[in-house]
């Protein structure tokens, strides 16, 4: 059984973002990048399911410029067997990146399709929805608990509201991993220096033949607005009054 993985290359979760000048994103340059988290959170469930002997193939697939290798070497050194590049220098939307890999996903004919239940850049959490809807599989968002039964079904446990709910689903399906799902391995030494042997294919968008122009447009992005700053009050009646009579929130 084969597992397919999608990870993205984003700004560090540790990296304080800043806004361009022009308002027309945030600053990319000179930023440390990394995988997403919970995409990491994915692969290390798609590596425990092989290491489980229940999965024969972890295949990690990421969108998006040259520098999406580094994290697709991230990925082969965590213990994936082989990577897909899916190369354009066109921003990509969550719409976009499920086309390409609903896409991928036809090509390869994996069992599972492992995501993120959301990229910490644009908080989306859209596109493992959209890429079952594309392929027409069944879909468990945000699993806390992953469990293979025989060969054609799945269990997953998904935190909701006020408790924990459990699905099986029939495979081929999508699944979106949540922060509770795992603890990600780190790479050793030894398995970056064996990821560098192992395979990095690349493909196109035109090749795969899938349009990625978005269909909406970014306006503006801006900074959150500054907090301003606090006031020392010298008696509960005057913090009463100022929520009362200033926040109005009493
Ligand atoms: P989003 O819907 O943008 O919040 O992203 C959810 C998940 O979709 C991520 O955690 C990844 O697993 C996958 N994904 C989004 N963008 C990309 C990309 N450019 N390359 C690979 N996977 C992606």
């Amino acid at each position: 059984m084969k597992i397919l993985v999608a990870v993205k290359r984003v700004i560090d979760y540790a990296v304080k973002i800043r806004v361009k000048p022009d308002k027309t994103g945030v600053e990319m340059n000179n930023v440390k990048m990394s995988m997403n988290p919970f995409c990491e959170i994915a692969l290390e469930e798609a590596l425990r399911i092989k290491e489980a002997g229940k999965a024969s193939e972890v295949v990690v697939v990421s969108m998006g410029g040259p520098q999406c290798v580094e994290t697709l070497r991230t990925g082969l050194a965590m213990g994936a067997d082989s990577a897909i590049h899916v190369s354009t220098d066109t921003p990509l939307y969550p719409l976009a990146v499920a086309k390409l890999l609903c896409a991928v996903a036809s090509r390869e004919q994996p069992q599972i399709l492992l995501l993120g239940k959301q990229a910490i850049d644009d908080d989306a959490n859209q596109t493992g929805q959209m890429v079952a809807g594309l392929l027409q599989w069944p879909q468990a968002t945000f699993a806390s608990k992953v469990a293979l039964g025989d060969k054609s079904d799945v269990t997953v446990e998904r935190e909701v509201d006020g408790g924990l709910e459990t699905l099986r689903l029939q495979l081929p399906a999508v699944i979106t991993t949540d922060l509770r799902l795992n603890e990600p391995r780190y790479a050793t030494l030894p398995n970056i220096m064996k990821a560098k042997k192992k395979k990095i294919s690349s493909i196109t968008p035109e090749e795969l033949k899938v349009d990625i122009q978005p269909d909406f447009m970014i306006l503006e992005v801006v900074e959150p607005a500054k907090r301003k700053g606090g006031v020392m009050v010298s008696s509960v009646d005057e913090l009463v009054d100022k929520l009362k009579n200033e926040a109005h929130v009493i």
